[in-house]
């Protein structure tokens, strides 16, 4: 209980709500309702009710007169100590206001407004006046207190549910309340246990050490594409389910790994609880409910289930730890990757980051002993790596209005003919990126942002790619009038499977992106034809690089390998590394020959040259001395101020503004304001500042300190603070 007596003997509490103001909200607590910090509330918010959590904070020395009292303390276990210093800790690291937090922790859309009961029925004990056939058959079914519900117990006794009622109106049958279903039953740890080979034994004895210590530590899990480190990190997972904890297992994709909770699944003998914002309101409730009363063991989901009310958090996992999908850039600006490891220490409980192509960051970390480094340095079984090799597209061009050079059309062919599967690897969503008039040279691009139109054929429509605006695609130019001779330019995932249909006639041909009509029901679908065989030919976007196991693919041709290395990014080289990595990981893992075949005009680049020779390690070491000369992350820290406003002006002055209030502090530099590469998103003007300083200094402190100096910005300008930015766009 908190006692904040006030002079009155009426007890006052602070609530943080959802709201993103920083100072805390306070009310009375009415006679006879018990909080304690941690409990979920619903109070009055000017005419609203929302739904909030009791703090410990102090509360001010107001009259409590004034005060409105709590409507309802909802009956869910209070939130823990660990979870409200993680909500500050990440408020506060972000610089987001509480409240944006605790908005992600209350989550459930429905708002916590109180439900109707489920009601169940089971046989009083009175008979009824009078018995027929039916009724019998519906008092056996409901005999020695078995609970029903009413549509269910008719179903069962072959009457219909008027009978039941009946019944139930002469008291032959009660009601009680029924307790929702779990979502998932306990996984069980001994279930369906591999026998690990030797490398991936000792990965695992130091994995499940790690748990067995029962305290913060972090173990960089390196192993190749196919190594098995799922197989290994479960190994964790099951010794964490012998102690009785729960475990968080981060993934990339959650809504399209219906193949992980498969082999989870297999391995347990039920599958984990999925959490990602695809859910129906009604299941994303049940599973916050059930994780807070920690009758869920395990979550398999995407960043926001960091957020979850864990009772008993004993392991967190993090999948493909150097995903970019883990940056979230809306609203409040965060890594899962490294708030995962925050949330670890608050709790202290283990940790694992795994990947077959580590983040530097991480690697950084294991180098100088922060993390312990557990290395898979082969694929399991008789699986091999791919065969890689480039291909020059200088000296083997592709035809005219062509993407594919004849050396992977004949390699197409080859695997065609062993009827094995193809995978065609294109970072770009639709037909062609960008459409112009052939005769007066008029692009298409987007009235709302800065960036072209990219053409959708099978839509037959010209779509922005970062606001949603869309128009048909139409038959004369805009601007001069000229029919029919408007231009495709540059390939895109449906123009390559044009040309691949072309080629391959008979083939069957699937593009994979989130384009998909049908949404995440119909990826899953495809994902699971292609790893069945049902597809000869497939053609995606970095979608695929995401850890399927598709076990018939021998060929992965990248299209245009240089795609990513064009901008100014700090990390392209280490992203295109990671992602050819990962796609042309899809390759050869259950033990046929296989190719990776890599389109580039720049055959000679660092990364295309270690991912030939295999050899991430000369490569990862010259971009780590990169770093460390440049003092860029992790040697040196970074991070963003974004303003935007609705005109160019008014968010160049208040970016200005902000350059001007900064104080002078050694080792911290300011970069900008620059107008912003995407220099108009959704109508709005973008500017970037980019502030750069040595590894220890205190870069919130000065942002903070920049934020409470700037003049207070007119309502139209938004300023966005990124941390850790992982896109300079
Ligand atoms: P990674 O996550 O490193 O890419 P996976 O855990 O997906 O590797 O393993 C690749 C394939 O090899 C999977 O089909 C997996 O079931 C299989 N595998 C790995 N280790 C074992 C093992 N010890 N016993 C049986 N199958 C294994
Ligand atoms: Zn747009």
């Amino acid at each position: 209980m908190v006692d904040n007596s006030t002079s009155d003997n009426k007890k006052t509490v602070a609530v943080l709500l959802p709201v993103p103001v920083r100072r805390s909200y306070f009310y009375a607590v009415p006679d006879g309702m018990q909080v304690m910090p941690g409990s979920v509330v619903r109070v009055p918010l000017g005419s609203r009710q929302v739904a909030g959590i009791v703090t410990d904070d102090a509360v001010d020395d107001i009259s409590i007169k004034k005060l409105r009292p709590i409507s309802e303390s909802l009956d869910y276990p209070p939130i823990r100590p660990e979870l409200m210093k993680f909500i500050r800790f990440v408020s506060s690291y972000t610089l987001s206001p509480p409240g944006f937090l605790v908005h992600m922790v209350l989550c459930v859309p429905t708002d916590f407004s109180p439900k109707p009961l489920v009601e169940g029925m089971r046989f009083s004990g009175v008979l009824p006046r009078r018995m027929t056939p039916a009724r019998m058959r519906v008092l056996e079914l409901s005999r020695d207190g078995m609970v029903w519900n009413r549509s269910g117990l008719a179903h069962a006794a072959g009457t219909s549910p008027s009978v039941v009622d009946g019944l139930k109106a002469q008291g032959v049958l009660e009601t009680v309340e029924l307790r929702p279903a779990l979502v998932v039953p306990k996984p069980d740890s001994s279930y369906a246990p591999v026998m690990l080979e030797n490398d991936q034994r000792k990965a695992a004895d130091i994995l499940q050490d790690a748990v067995s210590a029962n305290c913060f530590s972090v173990c960089l899990l390196d192993g190749v594409t196919g190594s098995g480190k799922t197989e290994v990190y479960f190994e964790a997972v099951a010794c964490a389910l012998d102690q009785h904890r729960q475990i968080l297992i981060l993934l990339p994709e959650i809504a399209l790994t219906q193949q992980f909770l498969d082999r989870f699944h297999t391995r347990f003998g039920a599958p984990p609880a999925d959490w990602h914002s695809d859910l129906s309101p009604r299941r994303r409730e049940r599973i916050w409910q059930q994780v807070a009363q920690g009758c869920i063991h395990v979550v398999a989901g995407a960043r926001s289930a960091l957020f979850l009310p864990f009772q008993n958090l004993g392991l967190i996992i993090v999948d493909e730890e150097h995903d970019a999908a883990y940056k979230q850039e809306d609203r409040v600006f965060y890594n899962a990757r490294d708030m995962a490891v925050a949330r670890g220490h608050i709790t202290d409980i283990p940790v694992i980051l795994a990947s077959a192509t580590p983040s530097i960051e991480s690697q950084v970390n294991a180098v100088q002993g922060r993390y312990r480094y557990i290395h898979l340095p082969s694929r399991f079984g008789h699986a091999a790596m791919p065969n890689m090799r480039t291909i020059d597209m200088r000296n083997n061009p592709p035809a005219t209005n062509q993407f594919l050079s004849p050396l992977l059309v004949t390699a197409i062919g080859e695997v065609l003919q062993r009827k094995e599967q193809s995978l065609l690897f294109l970072n770009r969503r639709g037909y062609a990126p960008l459409t112009l008039c052939r005769v007066c040279a008029y692009r298409f691009s987007c009235p709302n942002c800065s960036s072209w139109l990219v053409e959708h054929r099978h839509r037959a429509q010209l779509l922005c790619h970062h606001c949603g605006y869309y128009q048909s695609v139409p038959q004369a130019c805009p601007k001069c009038g000229m029919l029919d001779h408007l231009v495709a330019c540059g390939p895109g995932v449906e123009r390559i499977a044009e040309e691949v249909s072309q080629k391959f006639a008979d083939a069957r041909v699937l593009v994979l992106s989130t384009d998909t009509a049908g949404g995440v029901k119909q990826l899953r679908f495809e994902l699971e034809a292609v790893a069945r065989g049902h597809v000869d030919i497939v053609i995606g976007t970095q979608l695929v690089s995401k850890g399927y196991h598709f076990p018939h693919i021998t060929l992965v041709g990248v299209i245009d390998a240089d795609v990513g290395l064009a901008n100014s990014d700090p990390r392209a080289a280490e992203r295109t590394f990671q992602l050819l990595s990962q796609v042309i990981g899809r390759a050869g893992r259950t033990g046929l020959k296989s190719r990776g075949l890599i389109q580039t005009w720049q055959p000679d680049h660092p990364v295309m040259k270690a991912i030939i020779a295999n050899n991430s390690t000369a490569f990862y070491a010259r971009e780590i001395e990169d770093r460390k000369s440049n003092r860029l992350p992790p040697f040196g820290r970074l991070a963003a101020l974004i303003v935007s406003g609705e005109t160019r002006a008014e968010a160049e002055n208040h970016a200005r503004a902000l350059r001007r209030a900064a104080p002078r502090v050694s080792n911290i530099t300011m970069l900008g304001p620059a107008e912003a590469p995407l220099a108009l998103v959704r109508r709005r003007y973008r500017f970037r500042l980019l502030v750069h300083g040595h590894r220890h200094v205190d870069m919130q402190g000065f942002i903070r300190a920049i934020l409470a100096a700037a003049p207070t910005p007119r309502r139209s300008i938004r300023v966005q603070v990124d941390i850790d930015p992982q896109s300079f766009l």
